[in-house]
């Protein structure tokens, strides 16, 4: 049987092949699945859950565990929004799930912290793209927003050296998988019911139904997974990350933009020089490249990370430098919109490739910041897979995406189909946003 979980253990839970009696398979219905279980997946389906209580809702992941991905392999930063083009829906959400978010953890007990941001300039050529981003910071209404100079910077950040800086104040740090898990169990709390190792590879019409029987028109939508398991539910949402262009695919719906993997590996600074660094420390960024720029973030557990840098990925999942998927690999190559941003970048491709081997140059970068630092106070540390929405032209797609289809299976299901950084901060922002949709796309 596919089971409810209990509220302490998203492990483990394994949909068993569903017969009856006689050997004959049977199904689950639901009225909505969602399909994935990142911060955006659980998010949902826990806004869901909480506004619609008679309704039934299941989340399968693919995974043993919930929020292994990106939702658990990133830099742990509750972004307060500056960066975003005003008006856009990375700007007004980051924004928004900042907030909900300090919130959030302030109710249920969630360790964070407030710990501040600079954005620093080390160029005079800096400061205009500092001073449009300040600009820009507050058309999004970002609280407490300030411009410091030099002796500013070193009050808040006294081994930091740089000519003038942006002051964040309500930037923060938070563990995003322990927060994921928390709305997991919410969720769950509420009525949902999570199905891990569910690898969903199909999602289309029910084909045939009991004779007699109206369920095929109740629940037209069978979603099934690798092993043969099958949930049949009226309507379905994809979060799917590093695959949401494959999951949009089986669906019958655009596989574009797709989906180019970017791995980002970090350094992390020994203990004994901890105190080098007290919040996170960003350079001004290049406005072509918004993941480049490697920073300084302290973590919840004390520990410090440098970088990430970004290349790019031989697999969508995969952590190590020599992992390699050989469908992921030639997707990635035979894309025309990778081959024009390869073509387009060549030089900053390199130079993040080179960085990524030779810790050294990493380390001559993060000197500008603080001078103090040297090669023997890093060591190499975890690295993350970003989800690098890629349209055909080579353009790096830079909002969030969310869309359906057409047809049968396409006008009930919603895909989201990009969700990059600050997707963790926006969480509970995009959370309400796609209940917003999925109850006036789908009547509910
Ligand atoms: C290196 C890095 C640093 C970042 N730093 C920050 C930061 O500091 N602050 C911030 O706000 N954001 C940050 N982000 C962005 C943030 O982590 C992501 O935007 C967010 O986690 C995306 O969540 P998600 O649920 O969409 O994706 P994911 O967490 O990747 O979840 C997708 C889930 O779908 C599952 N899945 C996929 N296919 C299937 C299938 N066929 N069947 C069933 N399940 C499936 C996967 O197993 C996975 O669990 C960072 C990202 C990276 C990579």
């Amino acid at each position: 049987m596919i089971r409810t979980l209990s509220a302490a253990s998203f492990k483990a839970a394994k949909p068993e092949l569903l017969k009856d009696v006689t050997g004959r398979r049977l199904h689950s219905t639901y009225d909505v699945a969602v399909v994935g279980g990142g911060i955006v997946g659980l998010a949902t389906a826990r806004e869901l859950v909480l506004r619609h209580p008679s309704l039934s809702f299941v989340l399968l992941e693919k995974e043993k565990e919930l929020a292994v991905h990106q939702s658990g392999h990133n830099s742990g930063v509750i972004h307060s929004g500056i960066y975003y083009t005003p008006g856009s829906l990375k700007a007004r959400l980051c924004v928004r799930g900042a907030t909900l978010a300090y919130e959030y953890c302030e109710k249920k007990g969630l360790p964070y912290k407030k710990c501040g941001k600079l954005i620093v300039a080390v160029e005079q050529e800096e400061i205009p793209r500092l001073k449009a981003l300040y600009e820009r910071g507050m058309q999004n209404n970002v609280r407490d927003l300030s411009i410091v100079d030099a002796k500013g910077i070193r009050e808040r950040e006294p081994y930091c050296r740089g000519i003038m800086a942006l002051d964040s104040p309500y930037t923060g740090i938070v563990d995003w998988r322990m927060v994921a898990l928390r709305y997991g169990k919410d969720f769950e709390e509420a009525g949902g019911t999570v199905v891990t190792e569910s690898e969903v590879n199909d999602i289309s019409m029910v084909k045939e139904s009991p004779a007699g029987s109206t369920e095929g028109m109740e629940h037209p939508i069978a979603v099934r997974d690798k092993k043969g398991n099958e949930v049949r539910c009226r309507y379905v949402l994809t979060c799917g990350g590093l695959y949401s262009d494959r999951l949009s695919q089986i669906s019958g719906c655009s596989s574009e933009p797709r989906i180019v993997p970017f791995r980002g590996d970090y350094l992390v600074l020994k203990p004994e020089k901890h105190y080098l660094v007290k919040g996170n420390i960003y350079p001004v960024p290049d406005p072509r490249f918004p993941f480049l720029g490697v920073h300084f973030t302290p973590r919840m557990d004390g520990s410090v990370w440098l970088g990430p840098n970004a290349v790019l990925a031989f697999k969508r999942e995969g952590y190590k430098v020599y992992d390699f998927n050989p469908r992921d690999f030639a997707d990635a190559l035979s894309f025309r919109g990778l081959q024009r941003l390869v073509l387009k970048n060549i030089t900053y491709g390199i130079g993040e490739m080179y960085r990524g081997v030779f810790i050294s140059a990493q380390v001559k970068i993060l000197q500008k910041y603080i001078p103090e630092l040297s090669l023997s106070d890093v060591l190499r540390g975890p690295a993350g897979v970003r989800a690098q929405a890629l349209d055909r032209d080579g353009n790096l797609v830079d909002d969030f995406v969310f869309d359906g289809g057409v047809g049968d299976v396409g006008s009930r299901v919603l895909h989201v189909r990009n969700a990059p950084s600050p997707a963790a901060t926006s969480s509970l922002a995009i959370a309400e946003m796609i209940a917003d949709e999925v109850e006036s796309r789908f009547k509910l």
